[in-house]
């Protein structure tokens, strides 16, 4: 028998259905993990130590009244600090919003709670979802269980490396250009950045709005598929959800993937991507097509100015949306030191926000204007229309495509803090679904010298389910996202295959 803190959403929505635990030993079993990796890990800005309890006991009740619960039900779930939970602190990993707290819920957090789902605490995160690596949070970098030393990847790092070291069951990210799946890859669990427009951004702290969406991290497709269940869909407080009908995600992993024809593109197997990485997703192509998938290669042409675009496009929207963290209306305020409004102003933002965040808004601001609008926006929107195009074309040929998630595997803490260029090209491979608004995930795709390699799988917009069938028949003929990193003493292979 696995540790309670072991089992799949699934596994334990069984044995919570069946009464042979309950929701309160689930969640205690998760708090003692947390008590004991915690200290390594760094995973939480937050802990709902009482409150988590208090919401299983409630569950346990709901049960023994005989309520028809769903499988999340008493699953206990970490959620990602920019994401806003009612009478708790919301931080986005910043001093200047290190004490607010949301008097209400983001539509993710208040399906979550009717499915019954545990919120165990908010994770640390890159502040305001800005890096990939974790080291941007203004309290203290998260480190990754597979290797204490190297960072988890960002920015939803805090969540990644939850999911990981069996603090949280499940967890939910956010991905602008790559923050669900990239750490997803650097610690070995399922990551999906759903479709724009699939999940409500309501609640979610904005970053840059025409690219962020909020997805699931798990330990398997099944999982991501229920969680996901439980977000997708439209919602009358974010305009830019779709009102289109949710697919049963579960039904979905019919473990066939005979006759799908899987697009390698050219442009995600060059230089900059580790040997050991790109030995490890040829292995996970091989495997594909061992299982009757038809591969093929493709191009996607304008891949290399994906970093470019996206440089403009996401500080120029985040210079909008930060705009309004000003000390006046909420957040930190820097009090008694102004000498007028402009001065008090700009000194609660100098004090307020990390180097990188000010580097964006910095150069936001000025990509966006007068006289340099049409220079760099224009152009960065331009090339993000040619980034969709090339995807448009790949599918009219292919069901998915597939390549690395990211071309490193993680890295040592600080190996790239002092070059942002260098950081922002971690991201290579994930910013143009986010250009593109298509989803992707990241799924254990292998190792390099012991360090987990994601395999990232792309599809046309709303095939969520496409993805998630391919990952779980993937699933079925390796054991990769059963292992656990041996770094925290995690028993190895004590997971239960299907
Ligand atoms: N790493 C990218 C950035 O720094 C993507 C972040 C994200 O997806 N939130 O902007």
């Amino acid at each position: 028998m696995p540790e309670l803190w072991q089992l799949s959403v699934s596994e334990a929505a069984d044995l919570l259905r069946r009464r042979e635990i309950s929701a309160v030993e689930l969640t205690r079993a998760h708090q003692e993990r947390i008590a004991q990796v915690e200290g390594n890990v760094r995973a939480f800005v937050t802990t709902l130590d009482d409150q988590a309890l208090r919401d299983a006991e409630r569950l346990d009740q709901r049960r023994s009244e005989g309520e028809q619960l769903g499988p999340l039900a008493g699953i206990p779930i970490a959620i990602k600090d920019n994401l806003c939970t009612r009478g708790v602190t919301t931080t986005c990993s910043s001093r200047i919003l290190e004490h607010f707290t949301p008097p209400y819920d983001a539509t993710v957090v208040a399906r979550l709670h009717e499915a019954g789902a545990v919120i165990l605490g908010k994770t640390n995160l890159d502040e305001f979802a800005m890096g990939s690596s974790t080291e941007n949070s203004a309290f203290f970098p998260t480190r990754n269980p597979w290797d204490l030393g190297r960072v988890p990847g960002g920015s939803s790092g805090g969540s990644a490396s939850a999911v990981a070291a069996g603090e949280a069951m499940v967890a939910l990210g956010s991905d602008t250009g790559g923050s669900v799946r990239q750490p997803g890859a650097l610690t070995n669990t399922v990551a999906l950045k759903p479709t724009y427009g699939r999940v409500s951004r309501f609640g979610l702290v904005a970053f840059a709005s025409s690219l962020d969406q909020i997805g699931p991290f798990a330990r398997s497709a099944r999982d991501a598929a229920l969680l996901l269940q439980a977000i997708a869909g439209h919602d009358p407080f974010d305009s830019t959800s779709v009102d289109a009908p949710v697919p049963d995600y579960a039904a979905a992993l019919s473990g066939d993937i005979k006759g799908l024809r899987v697009g390698v593109p050219a442009e995600y197997f060059v230089e900059g991507v580790e040997p050991g990485v790109r030995q490890a997703v040829e292995e996970a192509i091989e495997t594909l097509k061992a299982q009757g998938a038809e591969v093929g290669e493709c191009s996607l042409p304008h891949t290399r100015y994906g970093v470019a675009a996206y440089y403009i496009i996401a500080p120029a929207e985040c210079s909008a949306n930060l705009a309004r963290y000003d000390g006046v209306k909420y957040g930190f305020a820097l009090r008694g030191e102004a000498d007028d409004l402009i001065d008090f102003v700009s000194k609660t933002r100098a004090h307020g926000f990390g180097a990188e965040v000010k580097r964006r808004i910095m150069l936001g601001t000025y990509a966006l204007s007068s006289g340099y609008y049409d220079a760099y926006y224009l152009q960065a929107e331009k090339m993000r229309t040619l980034i969709k195009q090339d995807f448009d074309q790949a599918f009219e040929q292919f069901d998915v495509l597939v390549g690395p998630t990211s071309p490193t595997v993680a890295f040592e803490l600080g190996a790239k803090t002092a070059d942002p260029y260098a950081m922002y090209l971690n991201d290579v491979f994930t910013i143009p679904a986010n250009l593109a608004g298509i989803p992707g995930i990241s799924i254990p795709g292998g190792f390099s010298e012991g360090l987990p390699v994601g395999l990232q799988l792309l599809a046309p917009a709303f095939e969520e389910a496409r993805l998630l069938r391919v990952a779980d028949a993937f699933e079925r003929v390796t054991d990769y996202h059963t292992r656990w990193p041996e770094a925290l003493n995690a028993k190895r292979g004590a997971r239960k295959r299907r």
